[in-house]
Order: structure tokens, then C-alpha cells, then sequence
């Protein structure tokens, strides 16, 4: 037994097997992985194989779309057979919004490289003629969907992955993760330590346990998941090719042919309920099915034989009955885990077959590049924290197997588990109206509803259209107030934090008290990770903020990036402050009613901050900037007196008009002004030149990425940010729409809003650069149409800051 390893994989199943393979593919043989039992022993055998390329995740089809052509690939790459069945796959609409979904669904087919089409009732039968279709709207045809036997796939990656280099220990169950004071790993198992540079979480039902023993909290739930399958039926014998597998939103079944029978698995809709007592399963758990509970499968089952009558006409012959994982928001968790450097996530995973040589491939590229050629921030396990962890955990994973085939409107989120994280203002702004939307746990308004009727959910511009005009107006033409309180917010302090800063992130880093400056962090090769705004509020003292989503992200980054003895100490203060945002042209005018401090603008010009008093609230850290293209101020005040700063200023603001106003509003202002959005037109897919960033470039020092970034201005971009007028009618876009010039796929939306003051639909895009310049007309697909758009050269509203400075 091998006692030391660049990588060690606690976890057999699809999801660690395909690390394994991958990290090999990319060049690291040192790498061994540890199964309590046999290879598939946990989920991974008895799942039903199914390899589906429908969903509404451009990245996550990317994973699904490399599966896909490297399953038919395996047996000829690896030595072991693979019985890839490449039969397509035929998903049902019933209502309006699901063939929208199908239409955005399908721009991204295109923008990921799968063949899908939108047949109508009378056509889907030409593709699975044994279907019901009276009250069917519209299907999602894809033909390159299949089923495979999973213990096929996943032996085949072991035995690709062995043959390059890897080493795999089955029946060695790893007891116990310890970090070395050296900042290595240490995996103890029951025959022997290995120490590592990286370990990996691959434990799929048993992940929490293996992460509770380093303190990592595994946002995961064990749900009990069945599939039934019929004896052979001479009608499916007698086909002279396989039926696509369906996927019934209306039974909430996938119904598709096994050995000449019918498999159903149901995910039921109400009632489904954790394995093991919520648990994990006992360490001795292998192979085994969990007891199944088919009496209570019954009113899908039936509603499934609605849809395929046949199934009704065969005879039960088994019944597959056991664990899948689920997360709160559906997504596996693959990636760092927060604060422990070395330490990776692959698990939670619920269609791992599908995904796992997909999450396998990026993870791999992940860890040995330091990133992966796909934004993988919604895989990242650092969009949790400790408040997703217990209780919230199980809830939501219920609810996310209950909505398994639930079409999520733009907007719409799960209800279950919430709220876990407020602002002190949640009672009062939830009594004026907010529509709340979960983001890293937090509660924040989308927009205020007056009516009562709460957001009528849809594709396309619905009733919070006006509501969010109002709110535009009203910070464009006298004051809005937001609650942002969701920032992520730290502290750097010590004499050596602006040395730390500078290195850390591209822009300069302010020599003066009270400035302010937008600094982004990138990655070694030159790819945007992390966006800040800086503040210095003494020599040897910054306040920093960034998104939301990027807390612990951020966190890490700046963690790693500073030196343990005598540097800088970080402090995540994220909780202790709300943040107000107070923005429009008679802000100024209400905030000096409330402090002494003079806000002229010779005293407290645009990007500076200060400490001041609001309302008798001390320490309320004022910055005058914003998101939204106006004077304001962000007023980050502490946390347990922010309602009295909030309060006085509504009650100043009265006579001034102050509104309210929510992130739909923030968005569409946002655009108006052409400032680019972290994790939307910056990513880790793009250099700041490709992002048109370069005026928060300082090539003058040494940074974090600035050979990358240097490589990138000589090369000249690969794809470059465009920003749009969109002839669009009754929608906007959200991001990833197929852009077309000439009839050509030449690009992809990052997001987009209607600009009320401008009268406009925005958007960004990243577009070939040849384009990027151009004068022609390109066009964007919204919902199968294509709609005219125009490349403006300059921000649509207030190019000259003249409003911000005023
Ligand atoms: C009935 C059913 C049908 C399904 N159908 C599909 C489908 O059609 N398509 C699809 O894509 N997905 C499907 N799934 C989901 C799929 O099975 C899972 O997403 C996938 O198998 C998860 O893989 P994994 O590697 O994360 O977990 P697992 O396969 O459970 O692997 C984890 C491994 O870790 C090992 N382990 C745990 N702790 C330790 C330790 N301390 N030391 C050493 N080893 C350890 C376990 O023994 C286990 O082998 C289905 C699931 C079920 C239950």
C-alpha cells in the first residue's frame, strides 16, 4: 500500500471514477483512490443510466454533452466493453412556460453543441410512436440522449485510469481526514495512511460523515428514489429500433424500454422522504437496495401507464429501490472546500451517470490547472455555508427531488427551508412588498409588489414590469433606497495589507484614506476569479467588498494570498454590517439631513468613503459609489442599527418621493450605465482585455495573472464584449441567448434588462472579435426569434458620469 500520493479519492462511484480518469487524461498519474467496498458498491450500481442533455445550465450541459460522446467512446479507448444505448430522448410541455423553457433550452443546444428539435403534437410520434399526445403542447427531441449500464462506464474509466499510472484500493474503507501541520493530507484507512497534497470527497451518500471529520459541513440528503421494470412485451420486441427515453413532466415519470420491457422511476411529487433515517447508510451498506415502498408510488405509476399504455398491459418484473443525493439547489457540489487548500468536493450528485465523467473532466482541469475551461461557480460547494448545513440540507433536498420535472420560471425559486439569512430590515421590507429571492442564503428584495398578488411567474415581461419601472424612475429622477445587505464584506488590517492587496489584484491599490478603487482578483493565467471594491479607511486598514455568491470564494482567495507570520489578518464581516444603498439625485439631500458630516462635493467627492454618523448610528462606513449610474451613497452600517438608519432615512426621504427599489430594478439600471456583472460578463472564461477591462489593469506593477493578462493584450482577444440595443418585444435577455450575424452563430448573451430611462432592451455579449467593432447587424435569439440588435459604442444613459459626480 502506497503511503504517500499526489491525490487521494475517498469514493468508488461514477463521481470519483471519473475524477480518477480525468486527472490521469490531464497529466497526474500519482494519484490513487480508496472504496470502502467494491467499485459501484454505493449508488452508482443500481441506477437506472440514463444521459440526458435537457436542462437549463449552459455549463452543466457542457458536462452532459461531454458525456455523452465519451461514453460511446470508452470501450474503444479503454479495452472494456460499454453497452452505450444512443436511443435519444423525446420531454413533453404542457403548459406555455415549459415550451418557452424548450425554446431558451434550445439555444443553448446550439450554443453547446447537441442536435435537439421542438416537434409539435402531431410530430412527436414520428419520434415515439407508442406516446400519448392528446393534451401534449409541444416535446424537446434530442437525439443524442442514451442510457448506459453504469458499472460499464465506470470500470472502463478504472481501467483507463490504472492503465495511466492510477491506483485503486477497493475494499479499504479511509476512517479518518487529518491536515498536516506541513499542509498536507492524511487519509487514514484500514490498511494504511497515505498522505497527499490533495484530497477528494467522492463519498457520495456517506460524504457528510467523511466531511464532518475536518469540520466540512456537506449540504447533502439521502433520498429514497425507485425504478420498476416489466417483463419483455411483444409490441417492443417487434420495433425495429429502441424508443427514445421519455420524460413525462405529467406523471413525473422517465419512461423508456429495458430488455424489451418498460422502466418507470417515478420522482413522486409529494411524500418522498430520506433513506436511512437521514442519515448515511451503516458502513457495512453495500450493494444492498433500500426496502421499496411501491404502494406509495402508485399514483404516478398510474399516470405513467396514461402516457404509455403499454405499460399497463406487462406484468412487474423488479422493482430498483435506493439512495440517490440531493443538494438545496439541485447542482452536485464540485470544487474547493472553504478554508481548507488541498481539500476538493465530488459528490451530491443525483444524476451522476450522466455527469460524472463531465464534473470528472472539469474538476480534473480544475485541480491540476488551477482552472477549468467552464465557469464552474454553480457547482462550486462554497455557494454554502454553514446555514445550508442540517435541517435546511434535508428540507430543500426534498423539495428539490419533489421538482425534479417542475419547470422553474425565471425568478421563481424554492420555497422550502427559508428564510436561513436577513437582513434586520427583512419584517419591514416584506411589509412594504419585497419579493424576495434567496442568494447565498440571504433574503434579498427583487422588487416591491404594492398589489399583494406576488410575482406572476413567466418567461417573458410580467406584472413586476411596471413595479420595476416605477422603481427606475424613481432613483433616475429622485431617490431610491435598496437593501444589499447580502455584500460580502472583510476587513484587511496591518501595515503589510496594501503590499498584499497589490500584489493580489490588477488595479492600483488607493495611497490615500478614503479612496476607493474596483480591483479584480484573476488566476495565474490571466482569467478573472474574483471582483472587489477596495476601500482604504486607514495606512493600515481596507474594507472590501464583493458578491454575494463569492463569499467564501473570496474568503480563500484572499486567505491564501496572504503569509501566515506577521502579514495582514483577513476578517469576514459579512454578517456584522447590512448594507443601505441610497442612490438618485436628491440623495445627497436626504443623507445631510441625517449626519453632520458635509457632503459637498469638494469635502466627499465620487469614490471616496468615509466612517460616519448616521441618525445617531456610529461607524456606518459611507462610499460614495454605486451600481446604478447615479449620486449615492452605499452606507454599510452595522448590522443591529441599520432599521435606525433605514428608518430616518424613509422618513427623510419622504417628502423627496424615496422608493424602494429591488435587484430587477439594480439590473436594469446596471445596464443602462454598461457596467459589466461578476459571474455574468466576468467569469473565469475571460481575460480583463476580452472583458474590455483594462482600464482596472496596472501593467506598471506585478500582480496575480499579469503574465496572463499581458499574453492576452499581445495575442488579441479570443472572444470580446460587445454591449447591445435588442429590437426584443415582450422579453429581455437573461443571458446565455445565441447571438447570429448573417445567419452565423457568432456569440453568446452574458444578461440583459429593459433600461426604462433610456426606453431600451440591453444587453452584453461576447462575440467573435471580428464582429465586435462592426456595424452590421447582429441578432439575438429570444425564445426561438431572432431579434435585431445593435452594437452601441458607449453606455446608453449618462456617458460622462455626469450624474455620478454631480
Ligand atoms: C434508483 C436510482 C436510479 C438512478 N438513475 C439514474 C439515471 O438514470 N441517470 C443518472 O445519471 N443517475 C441516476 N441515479 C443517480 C446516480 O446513481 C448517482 O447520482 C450516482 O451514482 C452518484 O455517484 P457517486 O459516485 O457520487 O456515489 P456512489 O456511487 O454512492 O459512490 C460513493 C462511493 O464511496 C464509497 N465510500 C463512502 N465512504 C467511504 C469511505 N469512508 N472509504 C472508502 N469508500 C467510501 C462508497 O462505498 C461508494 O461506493 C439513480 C439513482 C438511483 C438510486
Amino acid at each position: 500500500m502506497k503511503s504517500q500520493a499526489r491525490v487521494v479519492i475517498v469514493g468508488g462511484g461514477i463521481m470519483g471514477v471519473g475524477l480518477l480518469y480525468h486527472l490521469v487524461e490531464e497529466g497526474w498519474s500519482d494519484v490513487v483512490l480508496v472504496e470502502k467496498g467494491e467499485l459501484t458498491s454505493g449508488s452508482t450500481w443500481h441506477a437506472a443510466g440514463q444521459c440526458p442533455h435537457f436542462n437549463g445550465s449552459l455549463n452543466l450541459t457542457k458536462m452532459h454533452v461531454y458525456g455523452t460522446e465519451l461514453y460511446p467512446r470508452l470501450e474503444a479507448l479503454t479495452g472494456v466493453a460499454v453497452s452505450w444505448h444512443g436511443c435519444g430522448g423525446v420531454r413533453l410541455a404542457f403548459s406555455d412556460d415549459e415550451v418557452d423553457w424548450f425554446k431558451y433550452v434550445h439555444g443553448l443546444s446550439r450554443l453547446a453543441g447537441y442536435e435537439a428539435a421542438i416537434v409539435g403534437p402531431n410530430e412527436i410520434k414520428t419520434h415515439h410512436p407508442l406516446v400519448e399526445t392528446h393534451d401534449v403542447k409541444a416535446a424537446f427531441v434530442t437525439f443524442t440522449d442514451g442510457h448506459v449500464a453504469p458499472a460499464d462506464v465506470t470500470n472502463a474509466m478504472a481501467a483507463g485510469a490504472r492503465r495511466g499510472g492510477a491506483t485503486i484500493y477497493r475494499r479499504c474503507r479511509a476512517t479518518d481526514i487529518r491536515r498536516l501541520p506541513s499542509g498536507e493530507w492524511e487519509v487514514v484507512t484500514e490498511r494504511g495512511n497515505i498522505r497527499c497534497e490533495h484530497v477528494v470527497n467522492a463519498a457520495g451518500s456517506y460524504a457528510d460523515v467523511v466531511g464532518g471529520w475536518t469540520g466540512h459541513a456537506v449540504p447533502i440528503a439521502n433520498l429514497l428514489h425507485h425504478y420498476v421494470i416489466t417483463e419483455p412485451l411483444q409490441e417492443l420486441i417487434d420495433l425495429d429500433k429502441e424508443l427514445p427515453v421519455l420524460r413525462d413532466p405529467s406523471s413525473h415519470c422517465y419512461i423508456r424500454e429495458e430488455t424489451n420491457g418498460v422502466l418507470v422511476g417515478p420522482y413522486e411529487t409529494a411524500g418522498a422522504h430520506l433513506c436511512f433515517d437521514g442519515g448515511p447508510p451503516s458502513w457495512d451498506f453495500e450493494s444492498e437496495l433500500v426496502p421499496p415502498e411501491l404502494e406509495r408510488l402508485m399514483p404516478w405509476l398510474e399516470k405513467a401507464g396514461e402516457r404509455l399504455p403499454l405499460f399497463n398491459r406487462a406484468g412487474v418484473k423488479s422493482v430498483i429501490s435506493g439512495a440517490i443525493t440531493h443538494t438545496p439547489d439541485s447542482n452536485f457540489l464540485l470544487g474547493p472546500a472553504h478554508g481548507a487548500p488541498g481539500y476538493w468536493m465530488a459528490n451530491g450528485a443525483s444524476i451522476g451517470i450522466c455527469q460524472g465523467a463531465g464534473a470528472g473532466k472539469y474538476l480534473a482541469q480544475w485541480m491540476v490547472h488551477g482552472q477549468a475551461e467552464i465557469n464552474m461557480r454553480e457547482f462550486d460547494p462554497r455557494r454554502f455555508g454553514p446555514w445550508a448545513a442540517g435541517d435546511y440540507a434535508k428540507v430543500t433536498a426534498i423539495e428539490d427531488y419533489h421538482h425534479m420535472y417542475y419547470c422553474y420560471r425565471p425568478g421563481e425559486q424554492h420555497a422550502a427551508g427559508r428564510p436561513v439569512r436577513k437582513s434586520s430590515l427583512f419584517d419591514r421590507l416584506g411589509a412594504a412588498g419585497a419579493q424576495y429571492q434567496q442568494v447565498m442564503g440571504w433574503e434579498r428584495p427583487r422588487w416591491y409588489d404594492k398589489s399583494g398578488e406576488g410575482e406572476r411567474y413567466s418567461f417573458r415581461r410580467s406584472n413586476w414590469f411596471e413595479a420595476v419601472r416605477e422603481e427606475c424612475l424613481a432613483v433616475r429622477n429622485a431617490v431610491g433606497l435598496m437593501d444589499l445587505s447580502s455584500f460580502a464584506k472583510f476587513e484587511l488590517k496591518g501595515n503589510a495589507a496594501h503590499a498584499a492587496l497589490s500584489r493580489l489584484t490588477a488595479n492600483r491599490i488607493p495611497s490615500r484614506d478614503g479612496g476607493i478603487v474596483l480591483a479584480h482578483m484573476l488566476t495565474e493565467a490571466g482569467f478573472i476569479e474574483s471582483e472587489l471594491t477596495i476601500t482604504r479607511l486607514a495606512p493600515d486598514h481596507y474594507f472590501l467588498l464583493s458578491a454575494a455568491t463569492a463569499e467564501l470564494q473570496d474568503e480563500d482567495l484572499l486567505q491564501r494570498g496572504l503569509t501566515a507570520d506577521g502579514g495582514p489578518t483577513l476578517a469576514n464581516v459579512t454578517e456584522a454590517y447590512g448594507t443601505l444603498i441610497l442612490a438618485g439625485p436628491k440623495s445627497r439631500e436626504v443623507l445631510a439631513s441625517l449626519t453632520e458630516v458635509d457632503l459637498a462635493n469638494a469635502s466627499f467627492p465620487w469614490l471616496t468613503g468615509r466612517i460616519i454618523t448616521v441618525a445617531g448610528v456610529e461607524d456606518v462606513r459611507a462610499l460614495r459609489i454605486n451600481y446604478v449610474g447615479e449620486l449615492g451613497y452605499e452606507l454599510h452600517c452595522p448590522m443591529a442599527s441599520m432599521a435606525g438608519v433605514f428608518d430616518a432615512l424613509m422618513r427623510e426621504g419622504a417628502r423627496h418621493g424615496i422608493t424602494l427599489f429591488g435587484t430587477y430594478a439594480m439590473n436594469s439600471l446596471r445596464m443602462e450605465k454598461a457596467y459589466r456583472a461578476w459571474g455574468a460578463e466576468l467569469t473565469n472564461e475571460v481575460t480583463m482585455i476580452e472583458g474590455a477591462m483594462e482600464r482596472f489593469v496596472d501593467l506598471a506593477k506585478d500582480f496575480v495573472g499579469k503574465a496572463g493578462t499581458l499574453k492576452s493584450k499581445e495575442d488579441g482577444p479570443r472572444i470580446q464584449l460587445v454591449y447591445l440595443e435588442v429590437a426584443a418585444t415582450d422579453s429581455d435577455c437573461r443571458g446565455n441567448e445565441p447571438v447570429y450575424h448573417d445567419g452565423r452563430l457568432v456569440g453568446i448573451t452574458t444578461g440583459g434588462a429593459y433600461g426604462h430611462a433610456v426606453g431600451k432592451s440591453l444587453a452584453f455579449a461576447y462575440v467573435e472579435p471580428a464582429l465586435a467593432t462592426s456595424t452590421g447587424e447582429l441578432a439575438v435569439e429570444l425564445y426561438g426569434e431572432r431579434h435585431a440588435a445593435r452594437i452601441i459604442p458607449e453606455p446608453a444613459y449618462d456617458p460622462d458620469n455626469a450624474r455620478l459626480k454631480g
